[in-house]
C-alpha cells in the first residue's frame, strides 16, 4: 500500500470518502467537485494520488482478471467514470452522485495546472497525438506548463528510460493515455518508483483533444448511451462492448443474490 489508501488509513486532514462496492471494486463516492478539493488536499499534505475512473467495461474487466482487480484496490482513489458505474450503484442499494468522465476530470487538472503553474507530462496515444493535444490544451489555457510527453507505443525495453524521464522531470501531474486496462496495470506497477504527486489514466483522452476522435455529445451520456454513440461511430469497438451487456447482468445477478 502506498502513502494513505483513502478507505483504509486515517490520512490527517482528509477525510477519506465513503465508497460504494461495485461488483467488489470500491468506487468513491464524490461529486466533481468534491474529487478535485480532495485532490488539492492530498497534494497540500504531500500525499500522492492514483486517480482511476473506473467505467463499466473496466469493473467487467477486473471480475475476469484478478490482477487487474487487485490493481483496482491499490489506487488512491476510484469514481464512476460512466452511467453504467453509477446506474449499478443505485441498483445494489447504494449511490454514486454523478458520473465523472476521466476527459472531463482531466480537463479540469489541466485548468488547474495552468491556474497554478503546475507541470504535466502526458504518456500515450499514437506518435504526433500527445503534440498535438497538447498544442490545443496550451492554446485553450494560456500558462499550462508541460513537462514533457512521449507516445504510447514503446517497447518493453524502453520503458526504463521512459520512467527515468518522467522521474528526472519531476512533473506534478502525469496523464497516462494507454487506454484501460493497460493505464491501470502500468500505473500500479510504476506509481510507486515514478515520484509524481498525482497520476491518472485517460483513456482516449488525447485522440479527443488532438482532434483524431470525436467525444460523444453530451446529451448521449445524459441517457446513459454513450455506448451507443461510440458503436456507431467506431463500429470496431464492437467486441470491446460485449463487456456492457456483461455489466447489466452481472449487477442484476448481484442484486438478486444478496437479497
Ligand atoms: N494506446 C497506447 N498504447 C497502446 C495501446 C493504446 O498509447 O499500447 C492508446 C491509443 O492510441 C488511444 C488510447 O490508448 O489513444 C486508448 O483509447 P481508447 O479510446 O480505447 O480508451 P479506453 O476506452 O480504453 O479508455
Amino acid at each position: 500500500m502506498r502513502d494513505g489508501d483513502m478507505g483504509e488509513v486515517s490520512t490527517g486532514r482528509v477525510k477519506p470518502p465513503p465508497k460504494v462496492d461495485i461488483l467488489g471494486i470500491p468506487i468513491h463516492q464524490l461529486t466533481q467537485e468534491e474529487l478535485l478539493g480532495l485532490l488539492r488536499e492530498r497534494r497540500k499534505m504531500g500525499l500522492t494520488t492514483w486517480l482511476v475512473t473506473a467505467n463499466a467495461e473496466l469493473v467487467v474487466r477486473a471480475g475476469d482478471n484478478p490482477a487487474l482487480a487487485e490493481a483496482l484496490h491499490q489506487a488512491d482513489v476510484v469514481v464512476a467514470d460512466g452511467s453504467g458505474v453509477v446506474w449499478a450503484a443505485g441498483t445494489l442499494g447504494g449511490f454514486l452522485p454523478e458520473r465523472l468522465p476521466g476527459i472531463e476530470i482531466a480537463e479540469e487538472l489541466i485548468k488547474w495546472a495552468a491556474k497554478e503553474a503546475l507541470t504535466v507530462y502526458f504518456l500515450g496515444a499514437e506518435p504526433g497525438v500527445a503534440e498535438s493535444a497538447i498544442e490545443r490544451l496550451c492554446a485553450e489555457n494560456p500558462g499550462l506548463l508541460v513537462a514533457g510527453y512521449h507516445h504510447g507505443y514503446f517497447a518493453d525495453s524502453e520503458e526504463q528510460r521512459i520512467i527515468e524521464t518522467i522521474t528526472g522531470l519531476k512533473p506534478d501531474i502525469l496523464l497516462v493515455a494507454l487506454g484501460a486496462p493497460r493505464q491501470e496495470l502500468w500505473l500500479d506497477r510504476n506509481m510507486g518508483h515514478l515520484g509524481v504527486p498525482l497520476a491518472v489514466g485517460v483513456g482516449g483522452s488525447f485522440d479527443v483533444w488532438a482532434g483524431r476522435v470525436k467525444r460523444a455529445p453530451a446529451w448521449t451520456g445524459d441517457l446513459g448511451l454513450e455506448w451507443l454513440y461510440r458503436l456507431v461511430t467506431q463500429p470496431w469497438r464492437a467486441r470491446r462492448m460485449l463487456a456492457l451487456p456483461r455489466f447489466v447482468y452481472r449487477v442484476i445477478k448481484a442484486k438478486f443474490t444478496a437479497r
